[in-house]
């Protein structure tokens, strides 16, 4: 017998998990014109960026996108979660890592140079060179584990240890340490709880459990305390001063930098999706991750997408994110998925 208000459940669960991957497309797209730029460069070539813009012309990284596209973090995002919902019973580091490469054939086919970044392309050289996939990720600290971990969330219960656990194994081959495995734990844990129906401190707290149980996990290289960093975020974030915030905490491709920093925004608007995602436009350096994983973090927890957007990145990317949701919804279960053989 159906339990009465299941459906209902069933069809927020949905909209939270569409709206963590679309949450994450938008912050993307609003950041990929402006990524790698310091701030003042983003106010001398855009002014302020209020919506999605092209990119302009000798770009280093996204020239030739136009207003609305998406770069890396949502194409490597969907990858994922292809592969996850290809294989749900485990996870194949050496088919994962084909994937990346035959990803940056294809960018590489269109005449385009957001290419593998640093900690993904040494992970895959090494992997090439015959370097075990226990080995090659042991260096990787950047935020490439989290600007594709959404999937994880999505697909998996708000348990720390088990959130953290899938985090490990999925980053393995790239980012196999613990400041990238604590970052995109936190980052996962948010999103799994958020499509749970937890609220935001519910949620931002987990996160933190979730962040030092996955710290353990890698080696031992780069940032120690994650959890500490996010905290320093949300409290620096909860002082109003967006300056201050950024100081102390910077906004680089570095673990340490962009996760914490993309909690930090997500405060500072008090969860609205929009508004965070724009103040992440304009931050600085790395701004289109730092976006979407505060989109994805913010969708997963229903913050309100503006239907313009939603229909702007739907028009300017051949991207498929309702069936990719419901997919990776569909292995969200404790029995669907035979975790031995995630260890
Ligand atoms: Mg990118």
């Amino acid at each position: 017998m159906a339990m009465p208000g299941a459906p209902k459940e069933a069809e927020n669960m949905e909209a939270r998990a569409y709206g963590a991957l679309m949450g994450l497309a938008i912050g993307d797209a609003l950041g990929m014109p402006s990524q790698t730029l310091s701030r003042q460069d983003i106010a001398e070539r855009y002014g302020r960026i209020d919506g999605f813009r092209a990119s302009f012309d000798g770009h280093p990284v996204s020239h030739g996108l136009s207003a609305g596209q998406v770069t890396d973090d949502t194409e490597q995002t969907l990858l994922l979660a292809k592969r996850l919902i290809g294989q749900p019973n485990g996870f194949d580091d050496v088919a994962w890592a084909q994937d990346l490469l035959a990803w940056e054939a294809d960018v590489r086919a269109k005449g385009l140079a957001d290419l593998l970044g640093p900690s993904s392309r040494a992970a895959i050289d090494a992997l090439l060179a015959g370097t075990s996939p226990e080995e090659t990720g042991r260096n990787g600290t950047t935020n490439g584990a989290a600007m594709r971990i959404a999937p994880v969330g999505i697909m998996t219960l708000p348990d720390a240890d088990h959130v953290a656990a899938r985090v490990a194994r999925t980053c393995r081959v790239t980012h196999n340490t613990g400041e990238a495995i604590a970052g995109a734990s936190a980052v996962a844990m948010m999103i799994s709880c958020g499509i749970a129906g937890k609220d935001f401190g519910v949620a931002m707290s987990d996160a933190l459990v979730a962040c030092r149980a996955g710290q353990k996990l890698g080696c031992a290289v780069g940032e120690t305390d994650m959890a500490g960093r996010i905290e320093r975020a949300l409290e620096l974030a909860g002082q109003g001063d967006e300056e201050a915030l950024v100081a102390a905490i910077g906004t680089s491709v570095a673990s340490r930098e962009s996760v914490p920093m993309a909690f930090g925004l997500l405060r500072l608007v008090s969860g609205d999706l929009w508004k965070a995602l724009i103040l992440a436009a304009n931050i600085g350096d790395d701004t289109d991750t730092i976006g979407a994983i505060a989109g994805a973090m913010a969708g997963a927890l229903g913050g309100e997408i503006p239907q313009a957007a939603e229909a702007r990145i739907l028009e300017a990317n051949s991207i498929e994110i309702r069936p990719i949701a419901r997919a990776l919804l569909s292995l969200r279960s404790p029995v669907a998925t035979g975790d031995a053989e995630w260890a």
